[in-house]
């Protein structure tokens, strides 16, 4: 007999994250990955990924890589920074801009680290004097969405900075690419990384690194690993359009029918309206029970919003998690090194129906933990 399907909770969390029906029974096909159609899959989902980006001139090429967003990360960094003679600027503001100097520092490079703590952004007159005192400085990183705090840091006047100084810009675009709009146009960079199970809602696999052919071209032999050199990764697809190791077939084809379904939504402007329509009501719904967030406004992101956990010694996070899981959600713990909080993602298949369910979820656990007025730390 079939067992019952279990049910599925609804995860706040920003990847893996709440996929939709259409998108997991996509996997339901086994594909040969040496298989033309398997591999007119993967052309296809570049050509898409390209147009995001609004790449109109085939100027930048994309390549996927298999593993979690990190190894598109640490693909792109070992293969595409400079082998020599370079240096990097990293600017930091939670952990992922420390996890992106943690791998130049595996790599043996030279960076300079800015590091602007839990939560202030990087400001672009900050990255032009840095750039302006140090001509060694060759390629700048950046985060778009710092997922740790959940801050939208100001990467398009950043990314103009950066191309008056002459230098190149890296994005780790994970948490915000296919919502919020990054077009080569518009904010000038060397190349973007982003993964299958954020924003375009995929599940996880693979991640993909958009490049300017001109400096992929450059790069052959840098890497300092087989399995992660982008160069290679690239020619692979190029010579043979075959992944050059096993690819994770029912992921691609899960992200081949996650794409259909973003544009059928409206692309990143479609995707970006439901996800800022969920994160306002989650903000001000959070508000009216007596949370606060850990940024003002300006900094918030219509990604994720990390919360101060209430100061009430009857709060505790292990049991607000339980809780929240017999309610059917799945929330996620701060990242945070100084204060006490929690996040709450809105990406993924949530709407703001779900939001409104969630904020009941919150009230009855609150109530159940005896919480009566939250007074936020
Ligand atoms: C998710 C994410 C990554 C990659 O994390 P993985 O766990 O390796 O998928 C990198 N940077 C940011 C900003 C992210 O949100």
């Amino acid at each position: 007999m079939k067992a019952p399907p279990p049910s599925t909770p609804y995860l706040l969390t920003p990847g893996p994250l709440s996929t939709s029906a259409l998108t997991k029974e996509a996997m339901l096909v086994d594909w040969g990955s040496w298989d033309p159609d398997f591999n007119q899959m993967t052309k296809a989902i570049c050509a898409d990924l390209l147009a995001l980006i609004n790449d109109r001139d085939d100027s930048y090429v994309c390549v996927p890589m298999q593993g979690s967003g990190t190894f598109a990360v640490e693909a792109a960094l070992g293969s595409l920074l400079p082998g020599s003679g370079g240096k990097t600027l990293v600017l930091a503001n939670g952990a992922y801009g420390q996890r992106i100097a943690k791998i130049i520092s595996y790599l043996g490079r030279p960076f300079t680290l800015l590091d602007k703590g839990d939560f202030l952004p990087p400001l672009p007159e900050e990255v032009a004097l840095l750039l302006q005192g140090d001509p060694s400085l060759s390629d700048v990183v950046v985060v778009h969405c710092e997922t740790s705090s959940g801050m939208l840091n100001p990467l398009a006047d950043i990314a103009r900075e950066v191309q008056k100084a002459g230098r190149r810009l890296f994005i780790d675009a994970m948490s915000s690419f296919g919502a919020l709009p990054i077009n080569a146009e518009e904010i000038p960079f060397a190349v973007c990384i982003s993964s299958a199970n954020k924003c375009i809602e995929g599940v996880p696999g693979f991640g993909f690194v958009l490049v300017q052919r001109a400096l992929i071209s450059q790069r052959k032999g840098v890497a300092h690993s087989l399995s992660l050199d982008l160069y290679d990764q690239w020619q692979g697809f190029e010579h043979s359009g075959k992944w050059r190791f096993t690819p994770p077939t029912h992921v691609v084809a899960a992200f081949a029918s996650a794409l259909a379904q973003h544009r059928a939504e409206g692309g990143c402007s479609g995707r970006l309206e439901r996800y800022l329509a969920n994160q306002r009501k989650l903000v001000s719904g959070m508000r009216a029970l007596g949370f606060k967030t850990l940024l003002p406004d300006q900094w918030l992101s219509p990604i994720i919003t990390t919360f101060l956990s209430p100061l009430d010694p009857c709060f505790s996070f292990a049991q607000f998690y339980e809780l929240m899981k017999e309610r059917n959600f799945i929330i996620y713990p701060g990242k945070l090194t100084e204060v006490e909080s929690f996040r709450l993602g809105n990406i993924g298949q949530i709407t703001p129906a779900i939001i409104d369910e969630l904020l009941a979820a919150v009230r009855s656990s609150l109530d159940i933990m005896t919480i009566t007025g939250v007074v936020a730390n």
